[in-house]
Order: structure tokens, then C-alpha cells, then sequence
């Protein structure tokens, strides 16, 4: 629940809504976003895949004050017509959006990229991981007409190779660059756009790629700061991004990930 967290309560998102996309339990990063802004006062809606997930995203739903769930599958576009137009019925007008999703089929995410990437395999990252943004990205901004903020997840698979993160890799270097494009299109209209890149974390996505465990502990070692990525640290970065203390950043992809990226090679511990 909301109290595996320490997160600052305040009324920074106060009068503030938004819709959180991607819990699917309590170790999803969409989790502690939203623990976090609703910890500063922000309205929410949740969207989750399927109504498997309701049961266990339910209780955490209710847990911070979120009543409105709502079944959203990227992929289907009847889906995302009927998520938003219950989201616009329950809300009026939007402040912010969250989109923590990603998929991609498990024998694409180990071994040779080269050998094991199928064109439907390429296809279905891309989809549900990067195109879904762009749709997402149009469907809110239409209900944000006083400006607003949107934030994506990716991580440094975009920049760098990552073994076995493969096709993701490709996806979140794409999301990014969407991250981008949207920003130009949208900030006329006061609407932000980022994301943030964040450390290998313990959730079911980490799972599905093939020694995605040994991912932490290597971002860890190889960290400046030689810990783990915290929830509180991409939380509060997210609060940040999608309240007023984030004016005038937008295009960005902001590294949470205890100084990973910026590392050129693993330190000896000498000098
Ligand atoms: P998670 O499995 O908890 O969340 C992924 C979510 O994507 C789930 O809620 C799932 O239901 C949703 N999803 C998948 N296919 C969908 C579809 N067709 N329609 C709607 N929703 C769909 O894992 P997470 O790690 O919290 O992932 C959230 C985001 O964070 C992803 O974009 C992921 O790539 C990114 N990220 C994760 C890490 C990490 O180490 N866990 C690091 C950096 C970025």
C-alpha cells in the first residue's frame, strides 16, 4: 500500500487531474507515482489492462482515494475511445497524464537483437511502448485546454546497449524521440511533455527480460552513488515534472538512476 513509501505530503497537485496509466501491483512505478501525487493532493483516475488486473489494483486505487478505474488496452482503439470518453465524462478537463506501460513478447528481450527480433515482435514493442505515447499524447491533450503536463517511463536501453534489453531499447529510444516531437506540437497549447529514465527497479516488467535481476544489481555497482534506484527518488521527480515546479521544462528525458548513466566504466574503487 501507499505506506511501503515515504512520500512528502503537500498540496502541490492540489485542484489538479489526472489520469495514472500502468499499475498493474504494488511494485509498478505508476504506483508510486501516483502514491506520491496523491500524497500532494492530485485527483486521479487509473487505467489498467484488463479486468484480470482489477483485483489487485483495486485496493491500492482505494487505498489513495482513486474511485475512477477505468479498462484501457493500448493496442484497441475502441478501448482507448471508451477510456477517454469516460475519463472526459468523470473529469471535464485534464491537468496531467501518466504513462508507465510497456510490452514486449520475452523471446524478444534475450540473446543476439540481431537473431532473435521478428518484424512482429519489432511491431508489438513499438506499439504498445512507444506508439501508444503519441496516441495517449493526442487523446489528452484535446482535454487540456488550460495547458497541462505528460510523462512517459524509459531507461537508458535507449541510449546504450543493455544485453537482452534488445527491443525495448529500440521502443524507448523511440518513445523518446516522441517524448520530443509532442513537446514541440503541444507546447504552443502550455502542454509539457517529458520522461524520465530510471534505474532497473524491482517490478512484473523487470521480470519478463531475461536477467533483468542481474539489471539491478549492475546498476547498482556501477552507480555513482552505489545504491538502487528509489521509488521516493522517481516520485518525486515525476511531482516535479507534473506540478507547477516543473514550468517551462519540457522535451526532457531526466536519468533517476543514482548517477548509472553517466558512468564511462565500471570504477575499480581505486584513486
Ligand atoms: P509494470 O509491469 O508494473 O507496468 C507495466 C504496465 O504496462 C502494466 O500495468 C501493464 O498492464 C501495462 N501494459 C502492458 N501492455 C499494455 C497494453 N496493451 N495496454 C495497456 N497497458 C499495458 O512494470 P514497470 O516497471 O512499473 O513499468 C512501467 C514503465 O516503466 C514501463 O514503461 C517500463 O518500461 C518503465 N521502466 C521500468 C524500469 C524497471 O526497471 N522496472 C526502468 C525504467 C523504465
Amino acid at each position: 500500500m501507499a505506506d511501503d513509501y515515504d512520500f512528502p505530503k503537500g498540496d502541490l497537485m492540489k485542484g489538479k487531474k489526472g489520469v495514472v496509466m500502468g499499475v498493474a501491483n504494488h511494485n509498478s512505478i505508476a504506483w508510486g507515482i501516483a502514491s506520491q501525487l496523491a500524497a500532494q493532493g492530485a485527483e486521479m483516475a487509473f487505467t489498467y489492462l484488463g479486468e484480470s488486473l482489477e483485483r489487485r489494483v483495486r485496493p491500492l486505487a482505494e487505498s489513495i482515494g482513486v474511485t475512477t478505474m477505468i479498462t484501457a488496452d493500448v493496442t484497441d482503439d475502441a478501448s482507448m475511445d471508451a477510456a477517454f470518453a469516460a475519463i472526459e465524462k468523470k473529469f471535464g478537463t485534464l491537468d496531467f497524464v501518466v504513462h508507465s506501460i510497456a510490452h514486449a513478447d520475452r523471446d524478444q528481450l534475450k540473446g543476439s537483437f540481431v537473431e532473435n527480433t521478428t518484424r512482429d515482435g519489432f511491431m508489438l514493442a513499438m506499439n504498445i511502448s512507444a506508439y501508444s505515447f503519441v496516441d495517449v499524447a493526442r487523446r489528452a491533450s484535446r482535454l487540456m485546454p488550460n495547458g497541462g503536463s505528460m510523462l512517459s517511463m524509459t531507461y537508458l536501453g535507449s541510449e546504450r546497449v543493455i544485453p537482452n534489453y534488445n527491443m525495448m531499447g529500440v521502443a524507448k529510444a523511440a518513445l523518446e524521440a516522441c517524448t520530443r516531437y509532442a513537446a514541440r506540437d503541444l507546447g504552443p497549447s502550455g502542454i509539457r511533455v517529458n520522461a524520465i529514465s530510471a534505474g532497473a527497479m524491482r517490478t512484473l516488467s523487470l521480470a519478463g527480460i531475461s536477467g533483468g535481476r542481474g539489471m539491478i544489481a549492475q546498476g547498482r555497482s556501477f552507480s555513482a552513488m552505489k545504491e538502487d534506484t528509489s521509488m521516493e527518488g522517481v516520485a518525486g521527480c515525476a511531482l516535479w515534472l507534473l506540478s507547477d515546479l516543473g514550468r517551462s521544462t519540457t522535451g526532457e528525458v531526466v536519468h533517476v538512476d543514482a548517477g548509472f548513466h553517466m558512468m564511462g566504466f565500471p570504477d575499480s574503487g581505486e584513486g
